[in-house]
């Protein structure tokens, strides 16, 4: 099954921990399960690192912990709103196309894969 939440898409955080529901942010990763996504700027941790020599020093670093992708909703490009992604498909002439598109809207957000039909 395609991706319904991608690298680069804007999100926000609508359940889990209250101090962190309505942030909005880019994600930034995915994990490769597909499970959790880190989002810039959202669900800040302290974390302990080891110095790692001509790479960084040691200490308390302020990290962004991963967030499991069923607490975040995709925050439409076109119409604003957070909302749940579905996906379509669109024939023309020989080509399918697969879009992922906004349930809120209609509006289709990115195009997921083409392929070509053969015959
Ligand atoms: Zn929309």
């Amino acid at each position: 099954m395609a991706a319904k939440i991608k690298k680069g898409d804007t999100v926000m955080v609508v359940r889990g921990k209250a101090s962190n529901k309505g942030e909005t942010g880019k994600v930034i990763e995915v994990s490769k399960d597909r499970s959790r996504v880190v989002i810039e700027g959202v669900n800040i941790v302290k974390k302990h690192l080891k110095e790692i020599p001509n790479v960084r020093e040691g200490g308390i670093y302020e990290v962004e912990a991963p967030v499991h992708v069923s607490n975040v909703m995709l925050v439409c490009p076109n119409c604003k709103k957070p909302t749940k992604v579905g996906f379509k498909i669109v024939k023309e002439k020989k080509v399918l196309r697969k879009f992922r598109f906004c349930k809120k809207c209609g509006e289709n957000i990115d195009l997921v894969s083409e392929k070509e039909l053969r015959g």
